[in-house]
């Protein structure tokens, strides 16, 4: 039993402030209570603001050489943990061994990394001529994190605040709370001066609309849902701070004509079933053309059903639980609204996989006759469900792609570099990833329409954090 009982305010363990209530941690996979969490208040969020608003001055004046220091210290002490941080990963939201400690533990370190080699070159001024433009820290950013990708997300965001100059108070997702833990450790251990980094625990509701709201936050940045962004944005609004989002998506994986279709199929199921479907950039939509639908998903069929589910410590397992009850929930929902509005289950279908009675366990689920008016192709599932669409030309598939309210990602697969760049610069997303191109942390990462605003990663990830200042002399 783990439990959580302490935020970390001010360079300090401080136990929460009266009213803060208990939840229970549990592991996915086994439905059994794993930890206790206590969950904060506003009056928490108060305290952690203003340990944050108190270490603005001296942080925001620090050197790069100061900055860069504190990084690297973190980035070794983060190195040193993977193996726990792994675990925490696992235990908490089901990610299987071989995802949890390859995959979803690194790529925190990899993300700190991006930061700190950005942060090596950024020019925090410019010439003009006599005059200058200045890059220089916007205060206090609130980070609001979800738990899907939990140690990218943290180390993401917390590495470039810190290295734009900002002060922090991170409110990790409540139901990911052993990996933040871990990495509130790992700040203290660093040195990070007092107040320059807080966390505290608490629901989105009320801890979270307390940051958002707050006269003494300058900026909020959240990764979550686009129901939470908009909340948040809301929140935000009268204090006119700045609002920076990274939200949900329904990406496309258009399959043009001339890609090698069982490769293109392949990468994308696998894409979408890894970490449980649970990834804000699955290519959840793939786009066929109709004269190799059936084809299509012959292999999508053959590819989910190889998928083996079952218990995330097992190294053979390649998908673990959904994170959380209420996630499952809404995950056997949609696959039901999927069958009610026509579409047919080629893979998977509602219900827990054979020999699996308890934990929040689902099938890996491909829905054909899928058209992109209905509900399973519009809304995000979070979950590990395909829908696969078919489309008669290029033009159809570009319009079906682009059909969407979200602009998270967008994938192509085609034989032609040339034709796939010419239909990459059409499609409305923040990044497209063409032949199963792996994402590169260096470049920006944010979402178009209803998926976001904002940039994270590299260079353009810093800016975020920072005001401009244009200096005539
Ligand atoms: P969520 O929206 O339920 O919660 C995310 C975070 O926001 C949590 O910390 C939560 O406590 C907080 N929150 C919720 N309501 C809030 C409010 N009114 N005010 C302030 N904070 C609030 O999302 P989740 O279930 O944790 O994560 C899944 C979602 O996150 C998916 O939609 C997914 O696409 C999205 N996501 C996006 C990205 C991205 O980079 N664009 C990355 C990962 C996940």
């Amino acid at each position: 039993m783990k439990n959580i009982d302490t935020f970390y305010v001010n360079g300090e363990w401080a136990a929460p402030a009266a009213g803060a209530t208990v939840m229970d941690i549990v592991n996915p996979a086994t439905e059994e209570v794993v930890g206790k969490l206590s969950l904060g208040t506003v009056e928490d969020a108060d305290r952690a603001v203003a340990a944050a608003r108190a270490a603005f001055p001296a942080w925001s004046q620090s050197s790069r050489e100061e900055r860069l220091a504190l990084l690297e210290r973190v980035i070794g002490l983060y190195k040193a943990r993977l193996p726990e941080i792994g675990e925490a990963v696992r235990t908490e939201i089901g990610a299987p061994v071989g995802l949890s400690n390859a995959v979803q533990a690194p790529i925190g370190l990899a993300a700190m990394q991006s930061t700190l080699q950005a942060l090596k070159t950024f020019e925090f001024e410019t010439s003009h001529g006599k005059n200058y433009v200045a890059h220089e820290p916007i205060g206090v950013a609130a980070l609001v994190t979800a738990w899907n990708w939990p140690l990218m997300l943290i180390a993401t965001k917390v590495s470039a605040a810190i290295a734009a100059g900002c002060t922090v108070v991170l409110k990790p997702s409540e139901i990911s709370p052993l990996d933040a833990h871990i990495f509130a450790e790992i700040m203290h251990e660093a040195g990070t001066p007092a107040g320059v980094f807080n966390m505290i625990y608490g629901e989105g509701r009320s801890v979270g609309a307390r940051l958002s709201s707050h006269p003494e936050v300058d900026m909020i940045s959240i990764t979550g849902s686009t129901r939470a962004g908009v909340e948040v944005a809301i929140s935000a609004a009268p204090t006119v701070k700045r609002v920076h989002q990274e939200l949900g998506g329904k990406s496309p994986l258009l399959i043009l004509d001339d890609a090698d279709l069982q490769a293109a199929v392949q990468t994308g199921v696998v894409s979408v079933m890894m970490n449980s479907g649970q990834t804000c950039v699955a290519p959840t939509r793939m786009l066929v053309p109709r004269a190799r639908y059936a084809e299509a998903q012959a292999v999508a069929a053959a590819v989910a059903n190889a998928f083996t589910v079952g218990d995330p410590a097992d190294p053979a397992t390649k998908m673990g639980p959904i994170s959380n009850r209420a996630q499952y929930e809404k995950v056997q929902r949609m696959i039901g609204v999927g069958i009610e509005e026509g579409a047919r289950v080629v893979a998977g279908g509602p219900g827990r996989p054979d020999g699996l009675d308890k934990g929040f366990f689902t099938r890996p689920t491909v829905f054909a006759d899928v058209n992109n008016d209905m509900t399973i192709a519009r809304e995000e599932i979070f979950g590990p469900v395909l829908v696969m669409i078919p489309y008669d030309s290029e033009e159809d598939g570009i319009a079906i792609a682009n059909d969407t309210n979200y602009g998270l990602a967008a994938y192509i697969a085609s034989g032609d570099p040339d034709r796939a760049r010419r239909v990459a610069n059409r499609l409305r997303a923040g990044s497209v990833r063409v032949n199963g191109a792996q994402m590169d942390l260096s470049l920006p990462f944010g979402g178009f329409k209803a998926s976001g605003n904002g940039r994270e990663n590299g260079a353009h990830g810093l800016v975020e954090y920072m005001e401009v200042k244009s200096v005539c002399m």
